[in-house]
């Protein structure tokens, strides 16, 4: 872990302008904790290839399940040289996993080690079993917390559960890796987690943005003022709206990080807020579902992981989750390329005109629209057996969508899904409330 620094201005905290680029407004410029040396190396694809040979290399040795991979597709450990010549491995499904643990208890022959030298073992919905290893920060969160604001001096509310599912040690460990005290709050008991975070001065909340929400409208309730001042969120979406809320109407400054139980964290915001920077330790791949090619910028993919974890080595590990590329360079000078957010579950997508469109994708371009009321988008067949995408709106009640909106609407659609769609308004109730909002309908 990059050690606590008090760098001024980070890697590039004076932007050519000369403007501070710092946490938020009127914070004294900072972006530390934040080694530049590590989190911005000047050849990252050397960085990522080191991690790539590494990973398999010690996989080979240490993870049967690795070993057997390999061998079923006739590929030997050392002739992985780079981060490029991973696409030789096939990926391993998450999806997969609760049959190969089943197959050898407790990890599929995933373990490097043996389980009595583990520090803990949790249970996740699959049924997974997860690891933790025995070094501090084990899922390295503290990157995710120190760049969302967070400094040793800081009370932590942390909301996620403590009990079997390794979410509350992850945030946890994290925290206390950056020198934060932590109040372990867990799931429910709302009125006395508002109790204690206000009776200790907590300054900063762990959890999902939704049940921040839900604490910070049960204080005011009660005529009570939750002190936060930054969240780190993850788990659930954070729609745009709920940020600007929780921001605007409450002052708390929110930041979002992604992982899973299995790979640590994957990525995590800076102060730019403008997509998940990958972690710094594992080499991220984005494969379009079916072919597993690797997806062009901004293109959904699946997020696939490689990680040379000491206790649990993963080689193309498939997470399940979409995402897609942001190269381009972040202000925060942090080298590590961006992913865009959460944008589904693989298998809920469609293949249209051969790019898979996704019901996030969709929910993206119109679920914050004030003049559309419901949406569904419909895959169909042409004549000639062409791929035909429509959106069907509804207007929403005292609105009225016009030639001008549809083509706004189509536009916004062409832009999120990379698919051109036509827009169709239907009468407000054809669309049923429960009816899925992307539906193929190519097969009748
Ligand atoms: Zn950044």
């Amino acid at each position: 872990m990059a050690v606590v620094s008090g760098t001024p201005g980070g890697p590039s905290g004076g932007a050519s302008g000369g403007a501070p680029v710092g946490p938020s407004a009127g914070a004294p410029v900072c972006t530390p904790l934040y080694d530049p040396d590590r989190e911005a190396p000047a050849d990252w694809g050397a960085v990522q290839d080191r991690l790539a040979v590494l990973a398999v290399r010690y996989g080979a040795m240490r993870s049967r399940e690795v070993r057997r991979r390999l061998a079923r597709a006739g590929v030997s450990p050392e002739g992985v040289r780079s981060a490029a010549g991973l696409t030789a491995v096939p990926v391993l499904a998450k999806d997969d996993l609760p049959a190969l643990q089943a197959s050898e208890p407790p990890f599929g022959g995933m373990l490097a080690v043996p389980a009595g030298s583990l520090r803990r073992v949790y249970r996740s919905p699959g049924p997974i079993n997860d690891p933790e290893g025995r070094r501090d920060d084990f899922w390295r969160v503290a990157p995710a917390v120190w760049a969302a604001g967070f400094r040793p001096d800081d009370v932590v509310l942390n909301t996620f559960s403590y009990h079997l599912t390794p979410g509350g040690m992850m945030l946890d460990s994290g925290l206390r890796a950056v020198g934060c005290a932590v109040i372990p709050g867990g799931v429910g008991n709302t009125a006395a987690q508002i109790d204690v975070a206000c009776a200790a001065g907590a300054t900063g909340y762990t959890g999902t943005p939704q049940f921040l929400l839900t604490l910070l409208e049960r204080a005011r309730e009660t005529g009570r003022r939750l002190p936060f001042r930054r969240a780190l969120v993850t788990g659930a979406p954070l729609p745009p709206p709920l940020r600007a809320r929780l921001q605007d109407e409450f002052g708390v400054d929110v930041y979002q990080s992604y992982g899973t139980a299995d790979a640590g964290t994957i990525g995590h915001e800076c102060e730019a807020k403008d997509g998940w920077h990958v972690s710094i330790e594992i080499v991220v791949e984005v494969l379009v579902p079916g072919d597993d090619r690797p997806a062009a910028e901004g293109e959904a993919g699946q997020v696939v992981v490689t990680s040379p974890n000491e206790i649990y080595p993963l080689v193309r590990f498939g997470t399940g989750d979409l995402s897609a590329w942001k190269r381009e360079p972040c202000r925060c000078g942090r080298a590590a390329p961006r992913l865009t957010g959460f944008l589904g579950r693989v298998g809920e997508g469609v293949k249209v005109r051969g790019m898979f469109v996704h019901p996030r994708e969709l929910a993206g371009a119109l679920g914050g629209d004030a003049v559309v009321a419901r949406y569904q988008a419909v895959v169909t067949a042409d004549a000639g057996g062409r791929d035909v995408l429509t959106v069907r709106v509804e207007a929403a009640q005292g609105c009225e969508i016009g030639d001008e909106e549809v083509a706004g609407l189509a536009a916004r659609i062409r832009e999120a899904v990379k698919v051109r769609a036509g827009v169709e308004v239907v009468e407000p109730g054809t669309i049923d409330s429960e009816a899925p909002a992307l539906v193929d309908d190519r097969s009748r």
